[in-house]
């Protein structure tokens, strides 16, 4: 059988390498000049130049920036279910209530109708998820949030460079965070970036990633040691100059398959909206996880499920939602099966993934 297709695959060059090693003979390898150097770069080339703060994971740049609004025990933020853990997670680990919503189910972001429904006295914010690189109903959520007094916050870990009417993910909330985990659409190793939308907010998750230090030994707050590492910020440096070229090549690939898939609802994207395809999502009615398999067994095709338990189904998760019932999310989890789109894909690569799709499918029919 050919060469198995992975559904995700970090491209790591020379460069990197180059990079790193640049870094490693310097003798400095903590927080230094590359991380503020990559902080300035990110913010310049996805959010206008809004201040950016380099954190050890997108996970660290979730809670540090919730704690950094204000958020805490007795509030409450209003999540998407169908999202990785890490959304659900950060809100538990600041002390405060995730309430968990349901999702359109074009889009799989917010549905602004539920959102509106679930606020109460104790919400905090809303913490819109740009799930597999497409945009969240930016405009609506800002209006709810506005109407009601309440803040607004972006989990853009798998959106760098989506946009919506214009405005880049990123620049919507009072802060944002972008993930540089090796399989998202770039990378520093392990790396988050927090863009901030006041002083105070950038202030304050600077404080939270170094011992609540901003002056050596002069402690002001309680704090974490989240701090981005120079030979992590030296990898993202050279990965911010490809990015954009392959975000490029993953929307030519989407294009591809969006033309030639036959039988599968394709991924769609909102008025305005520019989707960076992080994944590229389709959903199989029927027998779904029969579908996944018989891609790998029988054409050596990976699809991947993201995500197939709810966070307000974990075993983790699921004590803050005690008898939730989302019907649109976990239909989602039922259905969903993304295809490789990454840019690593060659067009035999692309032709074997629509010739696999339509086989399995058109075998089911
Ligand atoms: C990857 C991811 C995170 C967490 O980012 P890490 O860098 O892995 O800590 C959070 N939210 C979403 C939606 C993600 O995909």
């Amino acid at each position: 059988m050919s060469e198995f297709i992975p559904p995700a695959k970090p491209i790591i060059g020379d460069e990197e390498r180059h990079a790193v090693d640049r870094v490693l003979r310097s003798g400095m390898v903590a927080q230094g000049p590359e991380v503020a150097a990559f902080e300035q770069e990110f913010a310049d080339h996805f959010v206008g130049g809004r201040t950016t703060v380099a954190v050890n994971s997108g996970t660290s740049g979730l809670h540090l920036g919730l704690l950094a609004a204000g958020v805490g025990p007795g509030d409450e933020v209003i999540v998407p279910s169908f999202t990785f853990a890490a959304t659900g997670n950060s809100v538990a680990l600041a002390g405060a209530v995730p309430v968990f919503v349901d999702i359109e189910p074009d889009t799989f972001t917010l549905d602004p109708a539920a959102v509106e429904k679930a606020i109460t006295d104790k919400t905090k914010g809303i913490l819109a998820v740009h799930l597999y690189g497409h945009p969240a109903r930016m405009r609506e959520l800002g209006k709810i949030a506005r109407q009601h007094g309440i803040a607004l916050y972006e989990d853009a870990a798998q959106a760098h460079g989506a946009a919506l009417d214009g405005s880049p993910v990123g620049t919507f909330g009072d802060f944002a965070m972008f993930s540089l985990y090796p399989t998202k659409n770039m990378t520093s190793g392990e790396g988050g970036m927090v863009t901030a939308g006041s002083p105070e907010i950038a202030r304050m998750v600077r404080l939270l990633r170094n011992q609540g230090m901003e002056r050596q030994y002069e402690n002001e707050v309680v704090g974490f040691n989240a701090r981005m590492t120079d030979i992590h910020a030296a990898i993202g440096r050279v990965q911010l100059t490809k990015v954009d070229a392959w975000t490029t090549t993953r929307q030519r690939n989407a294009a591809f398959l969006d033309a030639h898939l036959e039988g599968v609802v394709v991924p769609p994207v909102a008025d305005g909206a520019v989707h960076v395809y992080h994944q590229y999502t389709i959903r199989v009615a029927d027998d779904r996880d029969g579908f996944v398999q018989a891609l790998k067994d029988e054409h050596n095709v990976g699809a991947g499920v993201y995500y197939p338990i709810p966070n307000h189904c974990l075993p983790s998760l699921a004590p803050y939602a005690p008898g939730l019932d989302l019907p649109e999310t976990e239909r989602a989890a039922r259905e969903v099966a993304s295809l490789p789109v990454h840019p690593s894909l060659s067009a035999a690569d692309l032709d074997r993934i629509v010739a696999a799709v339509n086989a399995v499918v058109g075998a089911g029919a």
